[in-house]
């Protein structure tokens, strides 16, 4: 049985005294939670989230990591670097980074390994455009951005791995795509992982619906056999996370 995993996307918000106080709502908030929880953060806080954290259920990731060791990057961080301060989870690919920084899926397929090589779990995202959706190539489309991005993992890596599918046109809209859609692309997703692995190995990987997930559309979500948890932006900067969690629990 998949545990149920809730991950926060602060992307670039919260300053490093407002992560602070966030996280220690938090811990408070979330402490008797059953799910995994885990709270991506912006770079400039992860060293002081992962303090606030310690000794507690919320576990902390990072947003992007470069697939170098070390050397002539400005601004990027290394795998080694995270896994120093104590981060065990990293987004990889979000829609967001594909967008405006350039991630492409070979470059998501050398993050994904350079973390995994670092004992880091990635949480990697895929996802259609909404015009793609509309001409009927999304499935091909994810399942295309799986291939690459499990590209020479093995299975025993495979399996320390967590999926988010993130339908672009849901991300930020406050479009939920609807649980049959998100089931239909996750199952799709699980498909896939059968044939590059097996099924067992397919059955143990964590599959994420993200895209404008509150309150209201979680607990559906999560009834959904092929959906292990959700991938939350916007809502998770404020104590309705907390509330996603406790319905996502129960
Ligand atoms: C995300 O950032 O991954 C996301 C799904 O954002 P939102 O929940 O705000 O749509």
């Amino acid at each position: 049985m998949r545990q149920t995993v809730i991950a926060g996307n602060w992307k670039m918000n919260k300053t490093p005294s407002e992560t602070r106080l966030l996280l220690n709502e938090f811990k408070e908030l979330l402490k008797n939670s059953k799910s995994k929880i885990i709270i991506c953060v912006p770079t400039i806080s992860l060293k002081d989230a992962c303090e606030i954290a310690k000794d507690t259920n919320i576990n902390i990731g990072a947003q992007n990591v470069y697939f170098e060791e070390r050397g002539a990057f400005t601004g990027e961080t290394s795998p080694e670097m995270l896994d120093d301060i104590g981060v065990k989870y990293v987004i990889i690919g979000h829609s967001e980074r594909r967008k405006f920084f350039g991630d492409t899926d070979d470059t998501v397929n050398k993050k994904v390994i350079k973390a995994i090589e670092h004992g880091i779990t990635p949480i990697i995202c895929c996802g259609e455009t909404l015009s793609q959706r509309e001409k009927g190539v999304a499935i091909n489309w994810v399942r295309k951005q799986i291939k690459i991005a499990y590209k020479d993992v093995t299975k025993e890596q495979a399996v320390n791995t967590i999926i988010a599918y993130e339908p672009i046109w849901a991300i930020g809209t406050g479009k939920v795509a609807t649980s049959e859609q998100a089931q239909e692309v996750c199952h799709t997703i699980r498909k896939c992982l059968a044939f590059l692995y097996d099924e067992e190995t397919a059955e143990k990987i964590s599959i994420l619906y993200g895209g404008s997930v509150t309150k209201s559309s979680i607990g559906e979500i999560v009834s959904q056999a092929d959906i292990d948890g959700g991938l939350v932006g916007g809502a998770s900067l404020t104590s309705e996370f907390a509330e996603i969690v406790n319905i996502a629990d129960n």
